[in-house]
C-alpha cells in the first residue's frame, strides 16, 4: 500500500551506492511460483514485463501514458530482466561480488515483505531492514515506504519510548544525622512470608536503617 505522498513525489534515481547489499540474512523462504502469481496480478509489473520480454524500451510519449508505478519501474530498464517468468532487477553485491536478482515486488505484497523481514530481524532499524529486503526484492520508492511502515510499527515505537533519555540521577546532599530519612517498602516476593512488605527507613547521613514489618 503506497501513501499518496510517495506516489505523487517523483522517485529519485537510485545511485549505485544506495543499492549495496549485505551478505547477512536470506533465511526467509520465498517460493518462486508464489511471486510469479503475485506479479501476474499486478498490472504495472505486467506492463513492464511485456516490454522487457520484447526488449523494447518504450519512447517517452508512450511511457507518459503508463501508470506512475510502471514509469518508475522502467527507470530501472538496464537492470530489468525476466528470470523463470518473474520480473527481476539485477544488482551487484560489492561485498560478495555476486550478482543478485531482486524480485520486482507487487504493490499488494510490499507490506507483507516488509513485515516478514522486519519481524525476522527482531524489529531492526530502517537501514538493516532495507538491506535485508534488498537481498531479495525491489520496488520503486521502497526506501520511503519502508521508513513510513517503520514509523507506524507499534513494537518499534514502544522500543523507542523505552530508550528515551531520562533525567540523570543526582546524589542527595545531607550534612547531619536525621536531616533526610529515606522510606521504602521491601518485598522478597515469597508467598510464605508472614510479612510480605517491610517498611525500611534509612537515615541518609549515617546510613542507619530500621526495618518495620507491616
Ligand atoms: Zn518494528
Amino acid at each position: 500500500m503506497y501513501c499518496p505522498d510517495v506516489l505523487l513525489t517523483p522517485c529519485p534515481q537510485v545511485s549505485p551506492a544506495t543499492i549495496e547489499l549485505t551478505p547477512e540474512g536470506g533465511r526467509e523462504e520465498w517460493a518462486g511460483s508464489e511471486w510469479e502469481e503475485a506479479q501476474a496480478g499486478d498490472p504495472n509489473i505486467q506492463t513492464v514485463k511485456r516490454y522487457v520480454e520484447m526488449h523494447v524500451l518504450p519512447g517517452r510519449p508512450e511511457r507518459q501514458t503508463l501508470s506512475l508505478q510502471s514509469q518508475r519501474l522502467l527507470q530501472q530498464w538496464k537492470r530489468l530482466h525476466v528470470q523463470n517468468n518473474i520480473l527481476c532487477r539485477k544488482v551487484f553485491d560489492p561485498q560478495t561480488h555476486e550478482v543478485r536478482h531482486q524480485i520486482a515486488c507487487p504493490s499488494a505484497k510490499s507490506k507483507e515483505v516488509w513485515r516478514s523481514v522486519h519481524e525476522a530481524t527482531a524489529h531492526a532499524g530502517v537501514e538493516r531492514t532495507l538491506s535485508r529486503i534488498r537481498q531479495r526484492f525491489y520496488w520503486p520508492c521502497m526506501e520511503g515506504e519502508v521508513r513510513q511502515l517503520q514509523q507506524g510499527c507499534v513494537a518499534c515505537s514502544l522500543q523507542r519510548e523505552r530508550v528515551e533519555p531520562r533525567a540523570p540521577l543526582k546524589p542527595i546532599a545531607v550534612s547531619y544525622p536525621l536531616e533526610v530519612v529515606g522510606l521504602d517498602f521491601l518485598s522478597l516476593g515469597r508467598n510464605t512470608d508472614t510479612h510480605p512488605n517491610i517498611l525500611v527507613a534509612t537515615d541518609l547521613f549515617t546510613r542507619y536503617a530500621w526495618a518495620v514489618p507491616t
